[in-house]
């Protein structure tokens, strides 16, 4: 991949639509986007202002000896006034497969190179357009399936985290030139910050980047989503539980217990927190080998699960199996909302004994889909912080970003104690400098070639 050559991708869905949108961008994106599309009007593209439209005719050939292929819109952005930042042509043609293929195959013919996953958005970075988490959150945005995860992806895209950021280390610049200024004129007494100070202002900074960490479990529950094993003995309800919550009857419900032998995974929302939801096969012991197998690997999935909705049969009492997830779930009761199913029969199981190990229970009925308002409240009050304005606060959303700004706590932390301790100048200098590059990892100021090829490569082609 270089940076330097020109462009071009189709930038809208593949498939039959009104329109389709191929952008073209680099240094020679006018040049290109010439020699396939023909103004009707006196001006060519390249005379065009920026930010303005042509209606025109689009050739496969300079020479214009065939037939045209399409006619529509050329739209021209010039450098820096565009999305990646370079001299731009988006051309609209119609939206059928065969005519956006035709187009983009004049582009390319023409001089273009087709674009990689998230190239654009790369380009973008590269030009200072965007801030690295701001590009994060653009992902996000295109992949929003729920309310939350669209407030988050456009707060994120304004670049929030880095202007929280930037406020707190303005207060470290200063302690970071003060501690210079003592290492280079040790004699002299220089410095405007004296030790008190300094240590004041880690440790707000600290305290700061503390609060912003904290954000990341609503982040991560909303925009990466929570990792969420549905357990219990057979036929409780845990594949009806599932089908309730992805929307649709996506596993199999008979009352044949063990027929889920496979572990099933999906992607969905449950009030404003996704799920990375798996229906497992129920608990017991069997002499059927298969269902074993699925037994051990719902264990298994258990053990990784951040949240386990455990699943009891409300229309019996508990059996000794579900004793046994009880006792096996009891030491870990903060990831654990125990769900008692089949809720509008007579009441038998145990409520009770179950509020004494989890501490809360919601009682539903998957067949209705009554109560599972009830158990999205639930899961909501365990990771979404109330407090929390998703559309105006500084919300981390992703792992990158929360590991970064934990490198930077430890870093002050560091710094604090050697400031405490009265240690040397250069150690303190040294740790404070640690934590202002952990900052410049966020933005991705200083970050590692392939750590930003990963990012981009999970945008799509023509993003
Ligand atoms: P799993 O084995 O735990 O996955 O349970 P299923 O979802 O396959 O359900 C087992 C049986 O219980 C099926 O016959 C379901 O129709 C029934 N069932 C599930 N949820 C409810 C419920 O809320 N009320 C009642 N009455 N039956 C339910």
């Amino acid at each position: 991949m270089t940076l330097n050559d020109t462009i071009a991708a189709v930038s809208t869905p593949r498939g039959k639509g009104g329109i389709a949108v191929i952008r073209i961008s680099g240094s020679e994106a006018f040049a290109i986007a010439e020699r396939v599309f023909e103004p009707m009007g006196t001006k060519r593209l390249s005379e065009l202002r920026g930010f303005t439209a042509a209606y025109g005719k689009m050739y496969r050939d300079a020479d214009r000896t065939k037939a045209p292929i399409d006619d529509g819109v050329a739209t021209v952005y010039r450098s820096p006034r565009s999305f990646t930042g370079e001299d731009t042509v988006e051309i609209s043609c119609h939206g059928g497969l065969l005519c956006t293929e035709n187009l983009l195959a004049a582009v390319l013919a023409a001089g273009a190179r087709h674009a990689e996953a998230g190239e654009f958005t790369r380009r973008a970075f590269v030009n200072g357009k965007m801030k690295l988490s701001e590009t994060e959150a653009l992902a996000n945005l295109l992949e929003a399936k729920n309310a939350s995860q669209l407030k988050l992806a456009r707060s994120g895209m304004e670049g929030k985290i880095e202007k929280k950021c930037d406020g707190i280390y303005e207060n470290l610049r200063s302690v970071l030139a003060a501690l210079y200024a003592k290492i280079d004129y040790p004699d002299e007494d220089l410095a405007e910050i004296g030790n008190e100070e300094m240590l004041e202002s880690v440790k707000t900074a600290a305290a700061e980047i503390q609060a912003l960490a904290d954000t990341y479990s609503s982040g991560h529950a909303i925009a990466e989503g929570v990792k969420t094993v549905i357990c219990g003995r057979p036929n409780v309800g845990k594949s009806s539980l599932y089908n309730a919550i992805v929307g649709r009857d996506a596993a199999i419900v008979t009352d044949i217990e063990g027929t889920t032998r496979d572990v099933l995974e999906e992607t969905a929302s449950l009030g404003g927190v996704t799920l990375r939801l798996c229906d497992t096969a129920g608990l017991r012991v069997s002499e059927d080998k298969v269902e074993m197998i699925g037994v051990k690997r719902a264990y298994e999935k258990l053990e990784e699960a951040e949240l386990v909705l455990a699943v009891f049969d409300g229309s019996l009492p508990l059996s000794d199996e579900d004793r046994e997830l009880i006792s096996r779930l009891s030491c870990r009761k903060d990831s654990v909302v125990a769900v008692i199913n089949k809720c509008e029969l007579a009441p038998i199981a145990d409520r009770k004994e179950l509020l004494e190990v989890f501490g809360e229970v919601v009682e539903i009925s998957a067949r209705s889909e009554d109560g599972i308002d009830a158990l999205a409240k639930a899961v909501e009050n365990r990771y979404l912080n109330k407090e929390l304005d998703l559309e105006n606060d500084a919300v981390v959303f992703g792992a990158r970003q929360y590991a970064a700004l934990s490198r930077a706590l430890e870093e002050l932390h560091a710094a604090e104690e050697i400031l405490n301790g009265k240690y040397g100048t250069d150690a303190a200098a040294f740790a404070v400098e640690g934590a202002m590059g952990a900052r410049a990892e966020l933005d991705g100021r200083q970050i590692g070639e392939d750590i930003v090829s990963e990012i981009f490569s999970h945008f799509c082609v023509g993003k």
